[in-house]
């Protein structure tokens, strides 16, 4: 058998990761115990939330040790099995982290869908970022028909559902995204009413072109300069969903905070969004978007990677906003 190529940590970045922070070894493939699954890792997904995992600071999750193996969910092949729930060859979503191999939990792992066509999927829209825009969408964004709608990383994960499903609801939706393919991208192929270039633009000028009336709902994939010029415009009532803070993920210093009058001019709404609270609305999510995708009323792209090696490089990417639509790494 094939060896256990892993991705470790190798040392806290500072500021921005480098491939020297990451470690590649060769491990001996490992054994299930009892209640245990072996699996062979087929997709591996990259998300923002891992730059958070490789550093010491307060966290709602404990960060990776140093060496132990990089975190993250994962599509597996069952190769061994000693629990009835699975057997080789099923395909399961788990957590196995940036390795060929991982041992894990029966209980830990969902089995998929034999018959799903694309079971990359189950780690984008049909899985944690899609239900991170559907739930903060619905919950604390509560769209309503007519209104304006603004989704910062509008190309990527979470961004390309909320802004369609936002659309579907029947607001007008202003997406921000680094560049202007994915500019072109977001408003011709997710059909966004507009796409404001945040590398090019002025965000104040873009947002008083596109939102003369002001901004009922900011779903924030970003916080930073985005939230600030969007504060500037709020309407009476405005909602917004914090569901990312990706321009400090880098920071080396906490930046200052926002000026938070707008909100109380605006009796607005500012609401934390953390998708495992939501664990009830799964089943709800993944009808309602699994139909509409069924259906053809989504559009859906992912980045793919190949080979788990490059792994360390497209993260760092991630960051920069080298990535058009969800990312992930095909290791097999
Ligand atoms: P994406 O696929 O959107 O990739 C990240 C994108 O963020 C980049 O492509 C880039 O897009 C943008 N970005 C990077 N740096 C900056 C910057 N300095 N300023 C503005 N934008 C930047 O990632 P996801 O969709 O997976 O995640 C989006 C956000 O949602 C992240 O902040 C993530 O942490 C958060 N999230 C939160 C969850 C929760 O439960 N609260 C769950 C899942 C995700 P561009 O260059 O186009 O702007």
């Amino acid at each position: 058998m094939e060896s256990n190529l892993q991705i470790r940590l190798a040392r806290r970045p500072v500021g921005e990761p480098t491939v020297a922070d990451f470690r590649l070894v060769e491990e001996v493939v490992p054994t299930p115990g009892p209640g245990e699954v072996l699996l062979r890792t087929k997709w591996l997904s990259l998300d923002p939330y891992m730059r958070g995992r490789m550093s010491e600071m307060r966290s709602y999750a404990a960060p990776v040790a140093i060496d132990a193996v990089m975190v993250g969910g994962t599509v597996g092949e069952v190769v061994a099995s000693n629990d009835p729930r699975f057997a080789v060859g099923d395909l399961a979503l788990g957590y196995g982290g940036w390795q060929r191999y991982s041992v894990e939990r029966a209980d830990g792992l969902q089995k998929l869908d034999p018959k799903m066509t694309h079971p990359s999927y189950a780690l984008g829209i049909l899985g944690m970022p899609g239900q991170t825009a559907y739930c903060a969408l619905n919950d604390i964004g509560a769209p309503k028909a007519g209104e304006t709608l603004v989704v910062s990383a509008a190309a990527g994960a979470v961004g390309q559902v909320a802004g369609q499903l936002g659309k579907i609801a029947g607001c007008r939706v202003i997406g921000v995204a680094g560049g202007s393919e994915k500019c072109r991208y977001v408003v011709d192929e997710l059909g966004f009413d507009a796409c404001i270039d945040r590398k090019t633009e002025s965000l104040d000028a873009a947002f008083a072109r596109h939102c003369p009336d002001g901004i009922d709902i900011y779903f924030d994939n970003t916080a930073g300069a985005i939230l600030e010029a969007v504060m500037k415009r709020l309407r009476i009532g405005a909602r917004i969903p914090l569901v990312g803070l990706i321009e400090q993920y880098n920071a080396t210093e906490m930046p200052k905070g926002p000026n938070l009058a707008p909100l109380l001019i605006a009796r607005a709404k500012i609401e934390g969004f953390l998708v495992s609270d939501h664990a009830a609305h799964t089943r709800d999510f993944l009808a309602k978007v699994g139909a509409l995708l069924e259906q053809g009323k989504l559009a859906y792209r992912e980045d793919v990677v190949e080979g788990l090696e490059r792994a360390p490089e497209a993260f760092i990417g991630l960051l920069r906003g080298a990535n058009l639509g969800k990312l992930l790494v095909r290791t097999a």
